[in-house]
C-alpha cells in the first residue's frame, strides 16, 4: 500500500485518465518505481467519463501535474486537447502519455515504442529489414505497426477480420514510412504465404484473453518454425493458447506484459528524467496481474 503520509507540498502528481480505470496495473507499477528511486512523485487513477475529457486534460496543466497516461476510451479523442504531438503519435493517431512542459501539454504514444523495446530486450529482435505479420488492425495494431515501420521493418502484412481497416492502416504506413505494408485477406492461402515469409508474427486481437482463454486466432500454425518470434499482446493469461500452439512448433514466444512494462517505463522516463527501474516495475506488474 502506498504510504500517503509521505505526500507533501512538493510531491509531483502523475496519473491515468480512462473510463474505467479501476483495473489498471499502472498505479502499482509507477508507485513501486517512485518508491524504489525515492522520487517525490505519486501516481493516481482518474476515472474520467467521455463528457469530461477536455476538462480532465486541462486539469493536468491547471494542477501543475507532471503528466498523465491516457487509456481506453480516450486515446484518440485526447488529441485535440493537446498542444503538441510527437510524429509517431501523430501517425498512430492516438496518445497514451501526456507530458506537461510549462504550460504546454505534449502527447506521446509509448505503446508502440514499448513494444519495440520489449522486442529488443526480451526477444533480442531488431526489426530493421525484417518481415512481420500482424493479426488485427485496431488501436494496438496501429501503434505496433507504425513503430515497426519507423524502426525499419521491411514488409508489414496486416490480416484483419474487417479487411478495410487493414487496408487503411497499410496505406498510412506505406505513404509515411519506408516500409512496404499490405493488407492480406484472412484466408488459408494468403495466411500460409504470410506466416511462411514472416520473421515475427504478432497477435493484436483480444482472442484468448481471460475469461475466453480457449480462444486463439485461426492461422496455419503448422507452418511456424524455430527462428520465428511469435508475440501475443494479450498478457492475461500469461501463456495464451496462441503462445502454446506457436511454441509447440518451435517458435520463440512472448506475451504482452513486456509491452505494458516498457510503455510504462518510457512514460516514467519522460516524467522524471530518470532511468526506469525495470525489474522493480516488472515485479510490481507481475504481482498486480496475479491478483
Ligand atoms: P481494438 O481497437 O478494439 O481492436 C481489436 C482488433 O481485434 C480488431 O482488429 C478486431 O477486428 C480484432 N478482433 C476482435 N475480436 C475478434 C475476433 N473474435 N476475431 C477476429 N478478430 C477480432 O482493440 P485494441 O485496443 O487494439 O486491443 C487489442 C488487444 O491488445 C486487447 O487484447 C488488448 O488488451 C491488447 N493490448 C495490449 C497492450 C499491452 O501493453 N500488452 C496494449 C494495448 C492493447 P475488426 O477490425 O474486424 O473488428
Amino acid at each position: 500500500m502506498l504510504d500517503s503520509s509521505k505526500i507533501s507540498g512538493t510531491t509531483r502528481v502523475c496519473g491515468i485518465i480512462g473510463f474505467p480505470v479501476e483495473h489498471s496495473f499502472s498505479p502499482a507499477m509507477h508507485n513501486a518505481a517512485f518508491k524504489a528511486l525515492e522520487l517525490d512523485y505519486v501516481y493516481v487513477p482518474f476515472p474520467v467519463a467521455p463528457a469530461f475529457l477536455a476538462e480532465a486534460v486541462a486539469a493536468v496543466r491547471a494542477l501543475s501535474m507532471a503528466g498523465a497516461n491516457v487509456t481506453v476510451p480516450h486515446k484518440k479523442n485526447v488529441i485535440p486537447c493537446l498542444d503538441k504531438l510527437t510524429p509517431a503519435a501523430s501517425l498512430i493517431g492516438a496518445v497514451n502519455t501526456i507530458v506537461r512542459r510549462g504550460e504546454e501539454l505534449c502527447g506521446y504514444n509509448t505503446d508502440g515504442a514499448g513494444f519495440i523495446r520489449s522486442l529488443n530486450e526480451e526477444g533480442q529482435f531488431i526489426p530493421g529489414g525484417k518481415n512481420v505479420l500482424i493479426l488485427g488492425s485496431g488501436g494496438a495494431a496501429r501503434a505496433v505497426a507504425v513503430e515497426l515501420a519507423l524502426a525499419g521493418a521491411d514488409k508489414i502484412l496486416l490480416a484483419n477480420r474487417t479487411m478495410e481497416r487493414a487496408s487503411e492502416l497499410a496505406g498510412v504506413i506505406t505513404m509515411n514510412t519506408s516500409a512496404k505494408a499490405q493488407a492480406v485477406p484472412w484466408l488459408k492461402l494468403s495466411l500460409e504465404k504470410a506466416v511462411e515469409s514472416s520473421d515475427l508474427v504478432v497477435n493484436t486481437t483480444p482472442m484468448g484473453m481471460y475469461p475466453h482463454v480457449e480462444g486463439y486466432p485461426d492461422i496455419p500454425y503448422e507452418l511456424l518454425r524455430d527462428g520465428q518470434l511469435v508475440y501475443d499482446l494479450v498478457y492475461n493469461p500469461t501463456r495464451t493458447a496462441f503462445m502454446e500452439k506457436a511454441s509447440a512448433k518451435g517458435a520463440m514466444v512472448l506475451n504482452g506484459l513486456g509491452m505494458l512494462l516498457y510503455q510504462g517505463a518510457l512514460a516514467f522516463e519522460l516524467w522524471t528524467g530518470c532511468n526506469a527501474p525495470i525489474e522493480v516495475m516488472r515485479r510490481a506488474l507481475q504481482e498486480a496481474v496475479r491478483f
